[in-house]
């Protein structure tokens, strides 16, 4: 099969080619198979279209060719030939067109919407240096560009053009394609992500670091994934990211309508967008003014857009649900405006009541209230969630709107996060409870029968210590980090978040390095694993990779203490470091303060990976636990009722816990002699002084809980054969988690394609 292609390409055999050649031709040979699929007729229903600012992919080589069912032959193909498929995969720089769990849920949609063959694409933009890449230096994180496109890659350019209208410039659009084979679909079916960009764009204009001229927009607007917006510039120019996603959007939507022979009027009985967090909502308005100016009257066109349009929210942290000021608005799309000025007033007509409004008193502009208003679907992406968002955040818009709020859990794709990820665990759960997995994950709780079987558990153990033999002989290669794998492999990978408190987990590996200098041993070493990256401008984040590398170096640096605990901050956390670590992951940290991780996806890739999850009761843990039972989870901390009502009658004092004799000596070590040599003092002294007086995310609220909790874990595990049936049950009840059984969902109650 590749020989075919590498002869055409070259006149080789596989052999004789480099591999760089190699790796092309396979590009070559995904995008062959891919484009002679068929695509599903339309007449008879909706399409669909999901429009997001980040689609986090991960590499595709392997994702390719396993979804078009070459993936065995190939390798079998290139390792005749003396090749290795791994090999070549380390060729394939990562796309890095998203940040964290909102953009890989979008590249766990795809690859579901095209497996179960719903007739829908993905639309984004085509970001040049993507999200940064992180590196660290002197403790602390530096952010550098993250070019990822090559000649040889996987977009496609397409011979579509737009020109998207802005206030003062106008610029043209063109349209790359990546294709999205669904797994082992007998027709083929391959969909599109289509990734927006513009001709001027240049990214030499890049200059230190991640700095650019923010005013410069034909230069540079799509050379980066959420550019810095601490001053007005950024945020204009995210603005005007948002704008050209949107406008493109829309005319895409239109063309592709008219070519079918549709009528622009019909467009909500062919056409769904589902709106990916708040970043596309701009496309309501636009959708109107593409209507009006097709003559339709603007009740109508609202009428239309509010049939067509479903949002999907991620967020209940206040600070970060998006409101743009009208003025911003005026300056870069003032077509807009007098559209937002229209659906505003019609709301308040009907809704005196200001919490409902679009435009504040202010002149802010509410996205998430555009889209419920406009919408005719919101959904929370998991039970406790959608729950807080009907009972607390949006209860004004759930009393006038009950019928359009609905949960749709969040999934993962086991095509990446099992099959491609953990090949000793998948070839393992074949050999031991058939392939039927691999099309209903539901049947993975046919291992539960194996649970009181000794053989089978101890299989499981050895294969996660495998798993940690390859991630500890990658982390040697990759990053010259030195693991001990018989150590506890205890990993936090996720965004560095305050609510995701990263900082609680570092208090308690401070409590560690005190005991273990005061004597008192663990059982078992610990290797407390970290990988996250900061947003650019938060500061406090950045504080708190500081203290991680401070601590990492003290420990490492300890001649005794190094013996029992290893700290390792993994550099530039993302899809393909997330391949290597969940396999290798014994205790998966979910730690988030209860009712601010809106569902989480790295606990269920954890989780299906044989991890037992230490968390808080938030986001989906709340489901895992329900599904696994308490004897397979370790739970603690305070649940959302509390903390919700603690936020309420603002009752929570961090200088109260701080007084406590057990907490006070953790916190104040982050200001010790020993970590001020090591670090950047005035750091360190900004986390200690937000920790004692602050603490706005309630980390020793539950600190004391969460470190008895932790313990009781480490000691669980010194019973390994106990340990391993936790893990088995874990494994066996992932099936729910699947981005199939979500995008079914959607279809069902939403979309109906
Ligand atoms: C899954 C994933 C995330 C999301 O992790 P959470 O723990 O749910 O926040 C972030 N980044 C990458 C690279 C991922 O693969």
């Amino acid at each position: 099969m590749l020989e075919t292609i590498t002869r055409h390409l070259y006149h080789k055999d596989i052999g004789s080619c480099s591999d760089r050649e190699l790796y092309a031709a396979l590009i070559a040979l995904c995008k062959q198979k891919n484009a002679s699929a068929t695509r599903s007729p339309w007449p008879n229903g909706r399409k669909l279209y999901y429009i997001s600012a980040e689609f986090l992919l991960g590499k595709l080589l392997s994702n390719q060719l396993i979804n078009l069912g070459c993936y065995e032959q190939v390798s079998h193909e290139l390792q005749a030939a003396g090749k290795s498929l791994s090999q070549l995969e380390e060729l394939e720089p990562e796309p890095s067109l998203g940040n964290g769990g909102l953009g890989r849920l979008a590249a766990c949609f795809l690859d579901s919407i095209a497996t179960l063959g719903l007739n829908g694409d993905g639309i984004g933009l085509n970001y040049h240096l993507g999200l940064f890449r992180q590196v660290f230096e002197d403790h602390c994180q530096k952010e550098l560009p993250n070019p990822w496109m090559e000649a040889q890659c996987w977009l496609s350019k397409t011979n579509l053009h737009f020109s998207v209208p802005f206030g003062k410039l106008t610029l043209e659009a063109e349209m790359y394609d990546i294709d999205i084979p669904g797994y082992q679909r007998p027709d083929g079916t391959a969909r599109k992500l289509h990734l927006f960009d513009t001709p001027t764009v240049d990214p030499s204009i890049v200059t230190e670091g991640i700095s650019f001229d923010k005013t410069d927009i034909p230069r540079n607007l799509t050379l980066f994934l959420y550019p810095d917006d601490s001053d007005h510039a950024g945020k204009l120019l995210r603005l005007y990211q948002q704008y050209f996603m949107v406008s493109c959007a829309a005319q895409l939507i239109f063309l592709e309508l008219e070519q079918q022979g549709f009528a622009p009027e019909t467009l909500a009985q062919h056409v769904v967008v589902q709106i990916n967090d708040t970043h596309p909502s701009l496309i309501i308005p636009e959708l109107m003014r593409l209507l009006h100016q097709k003559g339709i009257s603007m009740q109508k066109a609202a009428e239309i857009v509010s049939g067509t349009c479903a949002y999907t929210n991620h967020t209940i942290l206040a600070e970060a649900l998006e409101k743009w000021p009208l003025a911003d608005l005026e300056e870069v799309v003032p077509q807009l405006v007098p559209i937002l000025q229209y659906l505003d007033s019609q709301v308040k007509e009907k809704y005196p009541d200001p919490r409902l409004a679009i435009i504040d008193q202010h002149q802010m502009v509410h996205m998430a209230h555009l889209d419920i208003h406009y919408g005719f679907s919101i959904n929370g992406v998991a039970a406790l969630h959608t729950e807080i968002l009907k009972t607390s955040e949006l209860q004004p818009f759930y009393q006038i709107y009950p019928q359009k709020f609905s949960n749709k859990t969040n999934g993962i794709t086991f095509r990446r996060w099992l099959i491609a990820a953990n090949p000793a665990l998948s070839s393992f759960l074949s050999s031991h409870i058939g392939e039927n997995w691999k099309q209903d994950p539901k049947h993975l709780e046919t291992l539960l029968h194996y649970r009181d079987d000794a053989e089978t558990v101890s299989r499981l153990l050895t294969i996660k210590q495998y798993n940690k033999h390859l991630l500890t002989e990658y982390l040697l290669q990759s990053q010259n980090i030195h693991l001990n794998e018989n150590s506890i492999f205890d990993i936090q990978i996720k965004r560095l978040h305050e609510y995701k408190r990263q900082q609680m987990n570092a208090l308690y590996l401070i409590y560690k390095y005190l005991e273990i200098k005061k004597g008192n041993y663990p059982s078992t070493p610990i290797t407390a694993i970290f990988g996250a990256k900061a947003a650019p401008a938060y500061l406090l984040a950045k504080d708190i990779i500081h203290l991680l590398l401070c601590l990492q170096h003290l420990v490492q640096q300890d001649p005794v203490v190094s013996q029992h605990l290893k700290v390792v901050m993994v550099e530039n956390y993302n899809v393909s470091s997330a391949e290597k670590l969940i396999p290798a992951c014994d205790i998966s940290e979910q730690i988030s303060l209860a009712s601010k991780e809106a569902s989480g996806t790295g606990n269920m890739k954890l989780m299906l990976n044989g991890a037992v999850t230490l968390g808080t009761m938030d986001g989906a843990n709340v489901e895992i636990a329900q599904l696994v039972g308490k004897e397979n989870i370790y739970l603690f901390g305070a649940k959302s009722p509390e903390v919700l009502s603690l936020y309420q009658n603002g009752g929570y004092h961090a200088a109260t816990y701080y007084q406590d004799p057990e907490i006070r000596p953790l916190v104040d070590f982050i200001i010790s002699e020993p970590l001020m040599q090591i670090g950047k003092p005035q750091f360190l002294q900004r986390l200690h002084q937000e920790l004692s007086q602050k603490d706005w995310f309630m980390t020793l609220l539950d600190l004391k809980a969460y470190l008895e909790t932790k313990e009781r874990a480490f000691a669980d595990y010194e019973n390994r054969q106990q340990w391993g049936r936790k893990m088995l049950i874990n494994i066996a009840k992932a099936g729910y988690f699947s981005s199939d059984r979500t995008i079914a969902e959607y279809n069902r109650d939403i979309w109906r394609v």
